[in-house]
């Protein structure tokens, strides 16, 4: 069963616990009950049942659910949530509502990335219903009812994800913009798969860093406390990791020997008692191979 624990006034923070990738799911209860990042369809169904069972939400009151990205993750399961429940809207930034209302790119996507067999870990990626599909962008304000969360169209990590900032707690959904955060630890891991961009990654977190928020709603592990502080060693990070592979590359390195190096640069720089074999260094290692590619660093 999830774990459920209240992270600042009216969130609550919902791990999965599941043993194959998963993001944090967060609801945000009040008038119009909010859920930010339900998971993939498998995490979509421990969540909405924990939503009913442990949190006693009357799941038709259920808003809004607010995928950051589009990462099976993360928004995955917001077609299986939608058709269960059918009042519900999902919001996406508008460039990428197509791929919810038809997730065929999306399911082809996945098929590379984890295999064809894909589902039988996740679940099916279905289709969201055109009614059911709020589309928004750069700094909208969605009203829900007591507070507003601001839209912020963050690229970086992918082209798709934006955050979402609560002005009532200060607090911003950071989704997978700032890397993972392991509190025990105090310890930052950033994430860059296909798609990620290492200059736009920067621009992001300097864009955050303006709103000066006091808490980050991380999807994996953890909130964030000192938020100046974690921003700065993401950024950090990113341009190390950078180095790191574009160096490796360009000595005819393979990926599993990069990878190698990134693990040997998060067990010395943030911390040795994190399990780096399980923090998608496969993903990160392709995604910046992939940029440098793009930008011609790399052929
Ligand atoms: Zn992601």
């Amino acid at each position: 069963m999830a774990r459920v624990s209240e992270v600042a006034e009216d969130i609550y923070q919902i791990h999965p616990e599941l043993n194959f990738m998963f993001s944090l799911s967060y609801l945000i209860l009040g008038e119009k009950p909010t859920l930010i990042d339900p998971g993939s369809t498998a995490q979509s169904k421990v969540v909405l049942q924990t939503l009913e069972e442990e949190l006693k939400v009357d799941l038709d009151s259920l808003k809004y659910v607010i995928p950051t990205h589009l990462h099976i993750d993360h928004g995955g399961g917001a077609g299986y949530v939608a058709r269960e429940l059918p009042q519900t809207q999902v919001v996406v930034n508008e460039r990428h509502a197509r791929h919810l209302i038809d997730p065929a790119m999306l399911i082809d996507a996945n098929k590379q990335t984890f295999g064809d067999n894909f589902a039988d870990k996740f679940g099916n990626i279905l289709s969201v219903p055109e009614s059911q599909v709020l589309s928004v962008s750069e700094g909208d304000r969605i009203d829900i009812g007591g507070r507003t969360l601001e839209v912020l169209y963050t690229r970086g990590h992918a082209n798709h994800h934006f955050c979402l900032y609560d002005d009532n707690c200060h607090g911003l959904f950071c989704g997978d913009t700032l890397g993972m955060y392991y509190p025990e630890e105090d310890g930052v891991v950033i994430i860059c798969p296909e798609g990620f961009d290492l200059d736009l990654s920067i621009e992001t977190i300097d864009r955050l860093r303006k709103l000066d928020p006091k808490l980050l709603f991380y999807a994996h592990e953890g909130v964030g406390r000192a938020p100046a502080t974690l921003m700065t060693r993401a950024v950090q990070e990113i341009k190390d990791c950078g180095e790191i592979v574009l160096e490796a590359l360009k000595i005819g390195e393979n990926s599993k020997q990069i990878e190698q190096r990134l693990n040997e640069y998060f067990t010395n720089n943030v911390s040795a008692k994190l399990n780096y074999e399980r923090m998608y260094l496969d993903l990160t290692v392709a995604g910046y191979k992939r940029y440098f590619k793009k930008i011609g660093l790399y052929s």
